[in-house]
């Protein structure tokens, strides 16, 4: 039996997440699912941006599946989503980018990871207002956090016999914070002589994303860059509603989508829960549960492949919970 927590989110949280919970549970895997909320929705309700029993739940459970939270632009509460990753120093941010077959997207071999530092860079929430027209953001790089990050996009590419590992930077113009990430590459690639250290300034990594972004396996680069990298990626593949996410720390982690909460189609029962039905399948192989997490992934490559249970997004008129039923289905014959 697995205690999970489970945190619905805002705008499209709370129906994708449900559709995940579903899918999970259609594997026949033992859960007790912890469910907690916290966000922008919770905070109308309660005062409380994040009640303490998240807090407990995460902290008891170790392990989450959570759903997107909207952050106010500009003013207003900092990300609860960056909070949690630096809380609890859960440092990997980790991406993987994948062609699904039957998906309408220019690129049809896209098959690369992206692995992002997810606590500090210019995401340390230090931003000074001088006066009104000057304002001032800091962005801290550590060789300590760098090396985490670096070492796990390693260790994945020596495991999964990948070739090239990319390190995306701006160091020549940013010298000291990104040249101290670059630095770090640099060392840690030296432990993994069989694998090429691909370095790429992040402008140029737009384009060549754009142009050619099969030449990619295994990207790892810092918070912001990494974040941004992730959103044009997803549109590589046919775009937000598909790309999973985990961020992993010693001994925890959180499972979310790429996406944020879509406010624009909230409450519709037309959100792609794919994105979160595969941060699952992430999940599970965390878990250890390898043959679950690929039952989950087979079902979903087969519904989307048949293309008869598709939501708008990839061009289709199916419903959240169509697509959710036709993937429970697919699993059960599967099984
Ligand atoms: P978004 O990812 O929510 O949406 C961008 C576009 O993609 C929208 O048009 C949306 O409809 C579409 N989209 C996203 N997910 C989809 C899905 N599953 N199915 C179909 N279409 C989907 O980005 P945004 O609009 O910039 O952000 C909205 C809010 O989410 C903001 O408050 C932002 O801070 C927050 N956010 C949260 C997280 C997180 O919780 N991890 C991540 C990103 C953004």
């Amino acid at each position: 039996m697995y205690n999970i927590t489970l945190i619905p989110g805002d705008g499209i949280g709370p129906e994708v997440v449900s559709a995940a919970k579903k899918i999970v549970e259609a594997t026949g895997l033992n859960v007790n699912w912890d469910i907690v909320n916290a966000g922008a929705d919770v905070y109308k309700k309660t005062g409380v941006l994040v009640p303490d029993e998240v807090y407990e739940s995460i902290e008891k459970n170790k392990i989450a599946l959570k759903g997107p939270i909207t952050t106010p632009i500009g003013s207003g509460f900092r990300s609860i989503n960056v909070m949690l990753r630096k809380k609890y120093n859960l440092f990997s941010n980790i991406r993987p980018v994948k062609t699904i077959p039957g998906t309408d997207s220019p690129f049809k071999n896209i098959d690369l990871i992206i692995f992002r530092e997810n606590t500090e860079g210019l995401y340390s929430g230090i931003e000074k207002k001088h006066s009104e027209n000057v304002a001032e953001a800091t962005k801290i790089v550590t060789s300590a956090a760098s090396l985490n990050i670096i070492n796990e996009a390693f260790a994945y590419a020596r495991k999964n016999n990948k070739k090239k590992v990319t390190v995306v930077h701006k160091a020549n113009i940013m010298k000291l914070t990104d040249g101290l990430f670059l630095d770090c590459a640099r060392e840690v690639s030296k432990n993994y002589p069989e694998i090429l250290l691909d370095e790429v300034i992040v402008d140029n990594m737009c384009m060549q994303l754009v142009m050619n972004p099969s030449q990619f396996e295994v990207i790892v680069t810092t918070n912001l860059y990494g974040d941004i990298l992730s959103d044009l990626c997803a549109g590589l593949v046919g775009g937000l509603g598909l790309v999973p996410g985990a961020n992993i720390g010693e001994n925890m982690a959180i499972f979310e989508a790429v996406h944020g909460s879509a406010p624009d189609i909230a409450g519709k029962n037309v959100a792609n829960p794919t994105a979160i039905i595969l941060s699952a399948a992430m999940m599970l192989n965390y878990l250890g549960e390898k043959e679950k997490s690929n039952l989950i992934i087979d079902a979903v490559i087969e519904v989307i492949g048949e293309g008869k249970f598709l939501t708008k997004d990839l061009g289709g008129i199916a419903h959240t919970a169509d697509i959710t039923n036709a993937i429970i289905g697919k699993i059960q014959t599967l099984k």
